[in-house]
């Protein structure tokens, strides 16, 4: 079974995103859907922001923008925040050091109620044509979160499936 499908739309989105960001910054952006017990589905994903900070090795969404956002989306679509999406212009695609303590941070803050986190890296792929992805499913059972790698598999949504 999938253990994560991200909508086409949602991911047309996170190509478009990052083809308008200087691609020697990092940029990124929530990811949204429904998460639990190590499965996701990501149906929609958001932009880093008007007041997002962009290093060649870190960014910080406008969480202002991402909250308001987030808000929207959920009044129209009950989709919750589910993780992240993000670029490495120089870097692999493995998550950072403190990618993983972030994300952790999330996992074991009781207040957000989250088991799973999906995080989308992209990085360049030979001669900068495109961006390569790799997807990462952070599970929280009780104080121990795994970490694994996935294929990214773009699913489509069906007609029966209220999300
Ligand atoms: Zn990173």
């Amino acid at each position: 079974m999938t253990a994560v499908i991200v909508y086409g739309s949602a991911w047309a989105n996170i190509m478009d995103f990052a083809a308008a960001s200087d691609p020697s910054l990092e940029t990124g952006g929530a990811l949204f859907g429904e998460a639990t017990g190590g499965r996701a589905v990501v149906v929609a994903a958001s932009d880093a922001g008007p007041g997002a900070t962009h290093l060649s090795d870190f960014f910080l969404r406008d969480l202002a923008y991402t909250q308001a956002f987030a808000s929207r989306l959920h009044a129209d679509t009950g989709a919750q925040w589910v993780g992240e999406w993000h670029t490495h212009p120089e870097g692999s695609g493995t998550l950072s050091e403190r990618d993983l303590a972030t994300y952790v941070g999330h996992l074991t803050d009781r207040s957000l109620s989250l088991d799973t986190f999906v995080s989308i890296v992209l990085t360049p792929s030979a001669h900068h044509v495109s961006l390569e992805p790799r997807l990462w499913l952070l599970t929280r059972m009780h104080d121990l979160v795994r970490v694994t790698s996935h294929e990214l598999t773009i699913g489509e949504p069906s007609d029966d499936r209220e999300v």
